[in-house]
């Protein structure tokens, strides 16, 4: 609730120029994120521009408020949602939404609060999940989640939900005979470099429904799209492409509908993490942060280190020059809380210092705890993530010393 206050409050606030006039100005003394909405509309921009579908946004990602009304004003019109939970914030940012349930596991008060909410796309993965639907209306989409075994991806999310192609055929005869709209889903896997891991579930989309004998209304090819700032994944328009490119050679023109339901890719670019070094030890070989592994920071104990971190004094200016590889743990007293090791850091920065890690805009908010009573809550919306020229000249960011 504490959070939800302040979440409120800060979209009122007026906009920064950059996160180092914000720490110039402020200095604070908690972790903050730092929001560009033109940065985040124009990423909402490019994925509905260019892939030949629908695109809806999977809200678990990141379910800011400030996010979703974002994406609402870019044009997603759906969201993938998994929990009551999250259908209610999607209906807060916008009453006409389309909510997409794309959780199988369902007890039967979620299933109720999903036809509730008029949810009207609904996942299933056996004939239990399928079998709780006997309430959903008929014009709604029944989408049957299958599962291959796909390498590629950093985090494989075929372990906990999924059909098998055998068992799919199945349900997707039991769906189109029961009346609802007959659909396809699966996911990759997150931060998906290679289009071809798509692809492998699209050809075994098109023989599960040969098999079926159904034709499907449509085929949603998940989430899993690369985000920028782990090493140099492909750019997002010919991935996009090639998923369409895809559909049209496997399918002919009277191929599904398409849609996808981008998590990491849309949101990870629109935040930079603003975290501060609270103290040093061993002459700096060891560091800690007011932020770590159970706070904003979770993300990077299955994805490693974001490449693009930059370090500012407390009055926002670059420190630069060498670097030197550090120990760097979170605030917690648990020996977990700890980055990855050997954290290029500068020679020269000190306690006081905040580190600002590009690209956290997936899995930082969301995935914050409480525990020990730090954690991630505060949101600053800026102009745009990086110091510009206009900053520099007025020694704020951007220049040494
Ligand atoms: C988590 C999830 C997504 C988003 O995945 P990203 O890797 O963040 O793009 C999309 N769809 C479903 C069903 C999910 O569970």
């Amino acid at each position: 609730m504490n959070q939800l206050q302040s979440l409120t409050q800060i979209q009122s606030d007026a906009l920064w120029p950059s996160p180092e006039t914000h720490l110039a100005e402020m200095t604070p003394d908690i972790p903050v994120l730092y929001l560009s909405p033109a940065r985040l509309r124009g990423q909402a921009g490019r994925f509905l521009r260019h892939f030949p579908g629908q695109v809806t946004y999977a809200v678990k990602a990141n379910p800011h408020p400030v996010v979703l009304r974002n994406l609402v004003a870019a044009g997603i019109t759906a969201f993938d949602v998994a929990s009551p939970a999250e259908m209610e914030a999607v209906r807060s940012a916008s009453a006409a939404a389309v909510l997409h349930y794309n959780n199988p596991i369902r007890s039967e008060a979620e299933v109720a609060a999903g036809v509730a909410f008029g949810v009207y796309s609904w996942s299933i993965d056996d004939a239990r999940s399928l079998a709780q639907l006997a309430n959903v209306p008929r014009h709604c989409e029944v989408a049957v989640r299958f599962a291959l075994p796909v390498a590629g991806a950093a985090y494989d999310f075929g372990t906990k939900f999924g059909a098998s192609p055998e068992e799919a055929i199945d349900l997707l005869r039991q769906v189109a005979a029961l009346g609802f709209r007959p659909a396809l889903c699966f996911h990759p896997g997150t931060q998906c470099e290679d289009p071809s891991a798509w692809i492998a579930y699209m050809q075994a989309a098109k023989e599960i429904a040969a098999c079926a004998n159904v034709q499907l209304a449509r085929l949603n090819l998940g989430g899993g799209f690369a985000a920028r700032h782990y090493g140099t994944p492909p750019d997002l328009e010919p991935v996009l492409l090639a998923l369409g490119q895809a559909n049209r050679r496997l399918f002919g023109a009277a191929g599904p509908d398409l849609l996808c339901e981008p998590g990491r890719a849309m949101v990870s670019d629109a935040f930079t993490l603003a975290v501060r070094i609270k103290g040093m030890r061993d002459g700096g070989d060891v560091v800690f942060l007011n932020d770590g592994i159970y706070g904003g920071l979770m993300d990077l104990r299955d994805m490693g280190l974001p490449h693009r971190l930059r370090v500012v004094s407390p009055d926002g200016a670059l420190r630069q020059g060498a670097v030197k590889a550090r120990q760097v743990f979170g605030p917690t007293c648990d020996s977990l809380d700890q980055l990855p090791d050997g954290v290029p850091l500068p020679v020269e920065c000190t306690v006081g210092d905040y580190l600002l890690f590009e690209g956290l805009g997936a899995y930082s908010l969301a995935m914050s705890t409480r525990f020990n009573g730090y954690g991630l809550s505060e949101l600053v919306t800026v102009q745009s993530l990086v110091p510009r020229i206009s900053d520099e000249r007025s020694g704020q960011g951007g220049v040494s010393g």
